[in-house]
């Protein structure tokens, strides 16, 4: 099948319900990127930001690195550090240390942007598992942007499933946490919403319906059932080592 978009080359993929060669997919993605950081004006010249990933999602990371400092903010002249995470057994985990440990780091180096290499995919597969254990800590990441204090924690791919994403990668990738419940309902997503692509632009709303607890933690921004300062995790850490 020939690319709907330069009618030149194969089409390798389907990007926003358009097949498309690889050319054009990547070029879609980055101009998808593009609306969202723009007007925003999030980024400025000279901005220090951090790319936090777990590596699981490294290649994933690299394809937002490269879309941010070689195409769309070349000329911005940013200074970037790449914060790669260790996976724990449990998806929960793996999000608390990545939020807990980027802002750390952050709060070292005085940086206030931090970049998320979480793909609508993931986030669908997280609000799927946290319905499964009734527990909506992070539902709040199902976005664009997740502001806690001074720090924003931002992500690109929110809205673009793996399989758009497509025209960067050389082969089919699929990733593996080390939450065994987590990667079964990565499969089961792959196997159900193959050619379903639109669900991966429409699942967000959902998050709405499970954001019904007011408080957040202080230290990673999860939601917590009554006004305390931390929420479990927190408490262990920040009890210690008082900021
Ligand atoms: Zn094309
Ligand atoms: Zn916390």
């Amino acid at each position: 099948m020939i690319c709907e978009r330069c009618n030149k080359r194969e089409a390798v993929t389907v990007v926003g319900g358009r097949r498309l060669c690889s050319l054009c997919a990547k070029d879609e993605i980055i101009k998808r990127v593009k609306r969202e950081l723009y007007p925003s004006k999030i980024i400025s010249y000279q901005d220090k930001i951090i790319f936090a990933y777990p590596s699981y999602l490294k290649l994933i990371s690299d394809i937002i690195k490269n879309i941010l400092i070689s195409k769309i903010y070349s000329k911005f002249d940013l200074e970037y550090y790449e914060l790669q995470i260790e996976p724990q057994s449990s998806i929960t985990d793996d999000i608390w240390n990545i939020i807990i440990k980027s802002r750390a780091f952050a709060e070292k180096y005085n940086i206030h942007k931090i970049f998320l290499p979480f793909t609508a995919d993931f986030l669908m597969a997280y609000l799927l598992y946290s319905i499964i254990n009734q527990e909506y800590t992070y539902i709040q990441l199902i976005g664009f942007e997740y502001n806690l204090s001074n720090t924003s924690f931002l992500i690109p791919f929110y809205n673009t499933s793996l399989q758009e994403l497509q025209g960067f990668l050389m082969n089919d990738v699929y990733f593996q946490t080390r939450d065994e419940v987590f990667n079964d309902i990565l499969s089961w997503e792959k196997d159900m919403l193959k050619e379903n692509y639109e669900l991966f632009h429409a699942f967000h709303n959902s998050k709405k319906l499970f954001e019904r607890k007011e408080y957040r933690c202080e230290g990673c921004g999860g939601i917590i059932n009554s006004p305390v300062k931390y929420c479990e995790r927190c408490s262990l850490v920040y009890s210690s080592h008082p900021y």
